[in-house]
């Protein structure tokens, strides 16, 4: 578990005053005010960043998080569009 300073997409955050960790793959997470808690300095990652490490680390699962299916992932846009040309 590392304290997010920035976040950077990772899946499973946790919420480290209530000890929820959320998944932020879903629609809508924002309710979830995941920008917020890195505000507060309360966001923390998980490594690896999975749902079992969370859970072993004490959290619990986000009600509004996890009450539907797994989420699709979200199209990333990281590291593919570096082709130069030249
Ligand atoms: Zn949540
Ligand atoms: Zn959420």
């Amino acid at each position: 578990m590392y304290q997010i300073g920035e976040y950077e997409g990772q899946r499973y955050v946790g919420e480290s005053d209530r000890a929820v960790v959320h998944d932020t793959w879903h629609p809508e997470c924002e309710d979830c005010l995941v920008e917020d808690m890195v505000g507060r300095g309360v966001a923390v990652g998980f490594e690896p960043d999975d749902l079992e490490q969370a859970l072993w680390e004490g959290f619990e699962y986000c009600e509004y998080c996890f009450d539907r299916a797994s989420p699709v992932a979200p199209h990333r846009k990281v590291g593919l569009e570096r082709v130069s040309r030249g």
